[in-house]
């Protein structure tokens, strides 16, 4: 066997991260030896191990000793090293660069200073760290990801290192992304239906067909109204009138926790929305501008 340390993180266990464990790398596996590569490996390894730890109660204690590292399984000590490899693998909280624990969501390590991977990806809310809610306030949003946009700018990573460089990329998309997402009400309204299963997908229509005929006649008012500014003006507001209704009425079906309507009012949203934009276009085209 070979050892490989690693710093203790996320083993859902009560072992403090200063603990470090040890990853059991088969011999055959010599060639895995970097820890910057082989990552996939090195996680399926961890569970492992977390399994081990959690089924078995082993547990692998590091104990440090002059110039010497010992692993000890069960009391018994079952490897020195002088050597101790210290993992640059992405676990959750641990740093990618000098494996401290970061335990809170820090956009840089407390210790070296090093700008950390996202911890999260896919909720939008936690990745601008908003509550999740339909409701949110729109200038606070707005501060949240100006901060955090400047303190992660590309510009400020140009001289440390192409890791901390591409972090810094994907790490500003995300963000954009995030922001483009939350800042608009249907996008929001989508991203919350996602976040709790439901999808609203392009092919999702309403079929009453009531409100197929006022969206028509709606569409066609816009384009009889030509070029006509005051007539698209209030077309405009009148219509924005409505998307606020339907936005309130979101609201609310969020709160009530009523997926089924709220899914139906996003899909009206959609089209209301479309409306929204076209007149917008025409009247920006006009040069228009509020
Ligand atoms: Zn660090």
């Amino acid at each position: 066997f070979i050892f490989y340390f690693l710093p203790f993180a996320n083993l859902g266990t009560t072992i403090n991260h200063y603990q470090l464990i040890a990853v059991i790398v088969e011999s055959a596996s010599r060639k895995i030896v970097s820890f910057g590569y082989g990552l996939n490996f090195l996680l399926i390894k961890m569970r492992t191990l977390t399994g081990l730890i959690k089924n078995n109660h082993i547990f692998l204690d590091f104990i440090k000793s002059e110039n010497n590292y010992a692993v000890q399984l069960n009391r018994d000590i079952v490897f020195i090293s002088r050597k101790l490899f210290i993992g640059k693998t992405a676990f959750q909280n641990a740093c990618w660069k000098c494996g401290t624990d970061q335990g809170s969501s820090n956009l840089f390590c407390e210790k070296c200073n090093a700008l950390q991977h996202p911890k999260e990806k896919h909720n939008l809310f936690k990745v601008l760290k908003i509550e999740e809610d339909f409701k949110i306030d729109e200038a606070d949003l707005k501060n949240k990801f100006r901060k955090m946009q400047t303190m992660i700018h590309p510009d400020k990573f140009s001289n440390r290192g192409s890791t901390e460089l591409s972090i810094s990329e994907e790490y500003s998309s995300l963000l954009n992304k995030a922001y483009s997402v939350l800042q608009t009400p249907l996008k929001r309204a989508e991203h919350l239906l996602e976040l709790k299963g439901e999808q609203v997908g392009e092919s999702d229509k309403i079929d009453d067909p009531e409100f197929l005929l006022e969206m028509m006649s709606l569409n066609e008012e816009v384009e009889e109204a030509g070029n006509n500014k005051q007539l698209l003006k209030k077309l405009f507001d009148k219509n924005k009138s409505v998307i606020n209704e339907l936005e309130k009425e979101i609201q609310e079906n969020f709160i009530s926790n009523n997926i089924e309507n709220t899914k139906k009012n996003v899909i009206k949203l959609k089209y209301f929305m479309s409306i929204h934009n076209r007149i917008n276009k025409i009247l920006r085209e006009l040069g228009v501008t509020d």
